[in-house]
């Protein structure tokens, strides 16, 4: 604290991201990357871009990769809105479409970005809790509110909500906007793009983070009604008109274009959690049913923290969170073959 910081600055709750550590040995199952690597059309798109011209601002609309987006779900590319990083694209949205009266809803265990970006833009939340199966209820969200967001699948529990739920929210509040945050939306459920031409009332935000392996170049996108955007355009071009650089708009194109190495990747994250999944449960471990490319454990007879510093010491870091309700449970992303069975070996006989 500093008498040389505005006065709001001294309440804010900042995110606490997971740990990158330095050491690259270890096995590193605590923030969602994707263990396969880019597409190799992407790193060439990129290495080709290495050139003279990033001495110009990249192109402030990044219409290049809107278009690939727009392309790849079949939409109109005025429906689609960028940023560096998801994360970014939310607290667009936080700030320029749920600064109302009412509060803001989420789910009470969902990303813990929500309630910092409340914090952030002076947004008043009423988290909705999960019932005791930890899923969403629709019905607890058909009340007045100024606004909706939840991931789907939501995290940290890996939970999917199906298309027809999504609706049912959507209906429930016509007057409010609805984000549906589909960061793992690749690994198992059914994207809400579909609904946006009917549900102008419709944000979905994605991220080339996770299911694209591309984390480290900062993509997130939001597709909506073109008013929507148009809200969003403001605010980002009040903010940063060029959040995307050279490199990252021509990969980011690249690894949309490449529907083929997206899949099979995806494909093959998806098959690793069904047989990780099999593994814990042998192990006494209780999992939630994940559509994600993490799964959410607990175990009856042992402690999560306890268990998360054992793998540490192995080697293995998981994601472990102090919030009361899922105090007992482990998140752990989804590796390769190998580094999935680090984990079994790490958490040895139980
Ligand atoms: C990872 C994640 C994001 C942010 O992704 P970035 O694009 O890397 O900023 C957003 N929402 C949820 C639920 C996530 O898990």
């Amino acid at each position: 604290m500093s008498k040389f910081w505005s006065p709001f600055v001294k309440d804010l709750v900042p995110y606490v991201p997971g740990e990158q550590p330095k050491l690259t040995k270890l096995v590193k199952l605590n923030t969602n990357e994707n263990p396969y690597g880019p597409s190799p059309k992407a790193l060439a798109a990129m290495q080709a871009e290495l050139n003279d011209n990033l001495r110009l601002y990249p192109d402030p609309n990044s219409d290049l990769l809107k278009q690939a987006v727009a392309t790849h779900y079949g939409i109109d590319a005025a429906k689609v809105f960028l940023g560096n990083g998801s994360d970014e694209v939310l607290a667009h949205i936080f700030h320029g479409l749920f600064q109302h009266d009412l509060p803001l809803l989420f789910p009470d265990i969902s990303y813990s970005f929500y309630p910092v970006y409340c914090g952030l833009y002076g947004i008043k939340s009423d988290p909705v809790p999960l019932d005791d199966q930890f899923q969403i209820r629709v019905a607890d969200y058909a009340k007045p509110n100024g606004g909706i967001i939840f991931p789907n699948p939501n995290a940290p529990t890996g939970c999917v909500l199906a298309l027809d739920a999504v609706e049912q929210i959507l209906k429930a509040s016509p007057d409010s906007v609805v984000v549906v945050d589909e960061a793992y939306i690749d690994f198992g459920g059914e994207t809400a793009i579909s609904l946006v031409d009917r549900y102008p009332n419709l944000l979905v935000t994605q991220t080339l983070s996770k299911s694209r392996s591309l984390a480290g170049l900062r993509v997130g996108l939001a597709v909506g009604h073109p008013d929507l955007i148009e809200a969003l355009e403001r605010v980002k071009n009040s903010f940063n008109s060029y959040p995307l650089d050279r490199l990252a708009i021509v990969g980011a194109a690249a690894a949309f274009e490449d529907r083929e190495y997206f899949e099979k990747t995806c494909r093959l994250v998806i098959d690793s959690r069904d047989k990780l999944v099999a593994q814990l449960e042998e192990k006494g471990f209780e999992v939630l049913p994940s559509a994600a490319n993490f799964i959410f454990a607990r175990h009856p007879r042992h402690d999560a923290a306890g268990l998360a510093a054992k793998l540490r010491e192995q080697g293995v870091i998981v994601r472990h969170f102090k919030q009361e309700r899922i105090a007992q449970f482990l998140r752990i992303s989804i590796g390769t073959p190998e580094q999935n069975q680090a984990l079994i070996d790490g958490l040895g006989e139980l």
